[in-house]
């Protein structure tokens, strides 16, 4: 089955790239927006995306399998009003100040297009989630990356200097896992030009978020995501918070039924319900990050320290070290170049066996290398 599914997925990816020339109707704008293709090919063991790898809330389960045949025939809510008013309890903000959509990928998409005219400019920290430029040619907007500082903080002088519309920010930031100054997030509030997206997806990990900086600036869009701590990445659930005007603009771009009927009310009993669960794995999570850190720092290695569900450890020639990983079944994600670190593997944290499976394959990949 996993065969069939590649060999399909390879087969629909050449026709989708197999373009030498443009397509007359095609827009010129499209002509720098790749296929995003991660080429992540079905694996025994995936470590690559920081999704819940302990599954799913026991009361959002039941709620998925349970679902009344009348909420598949019919449309979901529009705005998914019912979901915005337990997120604003979740998060400690007013309804009118949530935004949903299909995924944060959808909700940072949408809010390009809600506040960039084609041609300007969205500055990003290098490295950071690797979408944001991807994203931002989607919506016709030009992207700058500003490489980080040697702290792994956002160069903040570089970022503003560029004068960007849209400013995206990440803490804790994917691949790093490093979480961010406050005081630089009240910097970028006060001093940047345009709208500021601070993209949260693991702050639950973290255990901190920026949202009480909404109090001060009406220009600050805070993204989370129900994919990593709620271990819903399936039924695609993000959020945005902001002051209800600028999320007012994200929600007439993100337009109506964006978020499925099985995904509002599954996202919904995991927060009436299911909170005990997600606090418990949240805590596993952080606790068996730090193990694997630990683990990684036995064997020589020097991971960063991570506030996310993964771990960030340079390893040289990590490419080839992936692949070897991937020939004993498990897959984590090569970072090879980062700046100011080097080739590196991004490994998402899950139950301890998992973690051990991995690690017995790494050794094993690196003995061998060490005997070649
Ligand atoms: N932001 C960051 C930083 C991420 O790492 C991810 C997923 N890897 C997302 C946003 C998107 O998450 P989703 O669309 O599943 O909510």
């Amino acid at each position: 089955m996993a065969r069939e599914r590649m060999a399909r997925e390879r087969r629909e990816r050449e026709r989708m790239t197999d373009h030498t020339e443009r397509l007359a109707v095609a827009r010129a704008a499209y002509d720098a927006v790749p296929l995003y293709d991660p080429k992540r090919a079905p694996v025994e063991l995936d470590l690559t995306d920081n999704t819940n790898l302990w599954g799913i809330p026991p009361v959002a389960e039941r709620t998925l399998r349970e679902l009344p045949v009348a909420r598949i025939t019919r449309y979901p809510t529009l705005y998914a009003a019912e979901l915005k008013q337990a997120l604003a309890e979740f998060v400690g903000v007013t309804p009118d100040m949530i935004v949903t959509g299909c995924g944060s990928d959808d909700v940072l998409d949408s809010a390009m297009r809600a506040f960039g005219e084609p041609g300007d400019l969205v500055a990003a920290p290098e490295p950071s989630f690797a979408m944001i430029p991807i994203f931002a040619r989607m919506n016709a907007l030009e992207y700058i990356g500003c490489v980080e500082l040697p702290s792994h903080q956002p160069d903040i002088d570089a970022l503003l200097a560029t004068r960007p519309k849209l400013l995206y920010l990440c803490s804790p930031n994917n691949p790093t896992g490093t979480l961010m100054a406050r005081d630089t997030i009240e910097r970028v509030l006060r001093e940047a030009p345009g709208v500021v997206f601070l993209d949260e997806a693991y702050a639950e990990f973290a255990g901190v978020s920026a949202v009480d900086l909404l109090k001060q600036s009406d220009r600050l869009l805070v993204i989370r995501t129900m994919s990593k701590a709620f271990g819903l990445a399936g039924l695609r659930i993000g959020y945005a918070i902001g002051q209800p005007s600028l999320v007012m603009e994200v929600e007439k771009s993100r337009g109506p039924y964006k978020l499925n009927a099985m995904a509002e009310q599954t996202a919904l009993a995991a927060l009436q319900h299911d909170m005990p669960w997600v606090h418990e794995h949240i805590a596993l999570a952080v606790a068996l990050r730090e193990r694997l850190a630990d683990a990684l720092r036995t064997r020589g290695f020097a991971p960063l320290e991570s506030h996310a569900n993964f771990v960030c450890v340079p390893v040289a020639d990590c490419v080839n070290v992936g692949l070897a990983l991937r020939e004993r079944g498990v897959a984590v994600r090569p970072f090879p170049a980062l700046p100011h670190i080097g080739d590196t593997l991004r490994i998402s944290v899950g139950p301890w066996p998992l973690l051990e499976r991995f690690l017995a394959a790494f050794d094993e990949v690196m003995a061998t290398r060490r005997s070649a």
